[in-house]
């Protein structure tokens, strides 16, 4: 017998041998029946790690802790979608004979397979096409049985086959380590794991063609890249594609141009952001939320330049793992003399912390700069103000003692929370993100700093009750770290604050305090962004609240609309007094209809209208509209002190 530890803590014993499967179904039916995969952890594992997803029918022998999966866990739909990409191979091979793959693996939203069609053409209008042939497959309740092959057996097969892609993989594995996965004629080389039958795949749409090189080289053959995703219910796939049609709507790219945000030039250059007036108008109120934040935690705010010496980045240890790939060195008129623009802004903190003796007393010193970085990011990846090739940091790094640590992480995990609050993100997950356990070479570091430095983060999350998730080989080469996963309001998930302990830079940099005993001592490094990027931030706030910013955040808060010419000076007076008091106003008052001029300011998301015309004009009042809907009429007075009212409610 062996003994099975469930989430909930309880144990059960159980025959050696037996399944995921037939522990759900022992459980009750309709377990059993929405179950995908099982996740088993060994005893004795106390590691944070997940455990290993396998099939629900592999044999479980010996004792562990497991999680049965369904479509609701992440892993769950992992197996969903990757059992899916073989059934969209199988229905390929089915409709276009000869058909080689690459690979076709599960993805955040879904899945993709690589093929290479030969001559054959396979364009948008196809894929309907596929897609009923795959329903067709599925509803044949085709069992996924995974297969141990030996390596040579492999190669003969697919070499039999005429698929150079599938030998090229197999010829890399290790024999002992290979195995098959099938289901109706279909046959692939895959570790799996796999549900237990194609019945489950309800729904399915491919949603995209693109072309992508074998293993990512361009200098190799291009393949076909189908996309898809599917779902074990018809209603999800409608649901799934009615978020798709409001993404467009809301994204932020056409937001930003409607509400006249940012622009980008390809004579200024890709990925290279400009802020126009109304954009700069947000930018800044952003950093003065922050700033007023930075005040209360005790940061220092510091200013340093756009570029630093190589030199500078050589001692970071930045030039050797990015310099490469990075925008490459400034020369001077002086020979040898070599500036990088800023990836960073941590290398120039160091140097601020180095340039003055520290004490023990003097810690945490905590230096925040909006500090702008320049990055060489690929022009393929580039996306609006998501992937940009120069972005400001909402950047912060303190410097601590090591009993500091945790109260000092801590407090950032507050700061990210009240972030999170004031602009309504109510759900996320922290991610910790750790080393690869197998390749260790990717970072610098000892492992002793490095284990240190893990833990804080765990138990800072876990005694702050953070929902968390742990990633391995996810960790920034010099420090693991907290990333905070936003889900916005259609539920897709983004990455924003980060928070990061390094152990590193204080290293290289030599950072030193004196200690109470006179002995000196290196300061911990945390390295903490709430926003993540001003850009980055925008453009997920501007997709979350589809344009419609709080009051506060708006570039143009109040709009004044005359009725006709006859109050336009009324309308001037109005206006002056929101100016006075602060209020971001101003006049439509063209010779347009009142029902076009508020077309065009809801294109703006202005947020508030006041409309005047004569009743207004004679009881010195404003008729108000918030987002759309009639407010009534008040004085001037009072609209000013309510509107006072409702931003400081949006801040609390
Ligand atoms: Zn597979
Ligand atoms: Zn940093």
């Amino acid at each position: 017998m062996i003994k099975i530890t469930f989430p909930d803590g309880n144990v059960r014993e159980y025959e050696s041998g037996i399944t995921g499967y037939e522990i759900a179904k022992g459980i009750s039916p309709r377990l059993a029946a929405e179950v995908l995969a099982v996740s088993v952890k060994p005893e004795g594992d106390e590691s944070i790690d997940a455990g290993e997803t396998i099939d629900l029918t592999r044999p479980i022998t010996d004792n562990c802790s497991i999680r049965l999966l369904k479509w609701e866990d992440e892993e769950g739909k992992r197996v969903f979608w990757h059992s899916s990409s073989h059934l969209l191979a199988e229905a390929l091979e089915a409709l276009y004979p000869g058909v080689k793959f690459g690979i076709g693996p599960a993805v955040d939203n879904g899945f993709y397979y690589d093929v290479d069609l030969g001559g054959q053409t396979l364009t948008d209008s196809d894929l309907p096409k596929v897609e009923q042939k795959m329903l067709e497959l599925a509803r044949e309740k085709q069992e996924f049985h995974r297969i141990d092959v030996s390596k040579d057996d492999a190669l003969k097969y697919f070499g039999e086959k005429g698929d150079q892609y599938k030998c090229e993989l197999i010829s890399e594995l290790q024999d002992g380590s290979i195995t098959y996965y099938t289901n109706g004629a279909f046959t692939d080389l895959c570790r799996g794991p796999h549900l237990m039958n194609t019945e489950v795949i309800k729904a399915v749409k491919l949603t995209a063609l693109a072309g992508a090189y074998w293993r990512g080289d361009e200098h190799r053959q291009q393949l076909t890249r189908v996309y898809g995703i599917t779902f074990p219910k018809k209603s999800m796939l409608d649901e799934y594609v009615a978020m798709v049609e409001e993404a467009k709507k809301r994204d932020h790219r056409k937001l930003g141009k409607e509400m006249e945000l940012f622009t980008f030039s390809p004579r200024v250059g890709m990925g290279l952001p400009m802020w126009l007036p109304k954009g700069t108008v947000m930018r800044h109120e952003l950093e003065n939320f922050l700033r007023k934040k930075l005040l209360q935690y005790g940061y220092d705010e510091v200013v340093t330049p756009h570029i630093g010496s190589k030199q500078l980045y050589v001692t970071s240890g930045h030039w050797a793992k990015y310099g490469k790939d990075s925008f490459q060195p400034i020369h001077t008129p002086q020979e040898g003399e070599e500036y990088m623009l800023k990836p960073m802004n941590c290398p120039h903190h160091c140097e601020i912390y180095a340039s003055s003796p520290r004490s023990y007393r003097d810690l945490p010193l905590r230096l925040a700069e909006f500090g702008t970085v320049y990055r060489y990011e690929q022009s393929g990846e580039l996306h609006g103000l998501t992937r940009v090739r120069c972005f400001t940091q909402d950047d912060a790094h303190m410097y601590v003692r090591p009993d500091q640590l945790k109260d000092e992480f801590k407090k950032v995990i507050d700061l990210i929370q009240y972030v999170f609050k004031v602009f309504r993100f109510d759900k996320f997950t922290a991610q910790i993100s750790l080393r690869d356990k197998k390749d260790r070479s990717k970072y610098i570091g000892s492992d002793e700093n490095w284990e240190k430095a893990e833990q804080a983060i765990i138990d800072s999350a876990a005694e702050k009750g953070l929902p968390t998730v742990v990633k391995y080989g996810e960790a920034a080469f010099y420090g693991p770290k907290l990333d905070f996963m936003v889900k916005d309001a259609l539920g897709r998930e983004w990455q924003l604050g980060t928070i990061q302990v390094d152990y590193n830079l204080p290293e290289r940099f030599q950072l030193e305090y004196t200690d109470a005993d006179g002995s000196k001592k290196r300061p911990i490094m945390i390295h903490r962004a709430p926003f993540g990027s001003i850009e980055r931030f925008t453009a997920v706030l501007l997709e979350h609240t589809a344009g419609h910013l709080p009051l506060w955040l708006s570039p143009e808060q109040v709009k004044v609309l005359p009725i006709s010419e006859k109050y336009a000076d009324y309308a001037k007076k109005v206006c002056e007094s929101l100016k006075n008091s602060d209020i971001r106003a101003s006049i439509d008052d063209r010779n347009e209809t009142l029902g076009k001029r508020i077309r065009e300011i809801s294109l703006l998301r202005v947020p508030v209208i006041v409309i005047v015309g004569e009743k207004e004009a004679a009881a010195g009042s404003v008729s108000v509209r918030r987002d759309g809907v009639d407010k009534g009429v008040v004085t001037v007075q009072e609209f000013i002190d309510r509107f006072k009212a409702a931003v400081a409610e949006e801040l609390a």
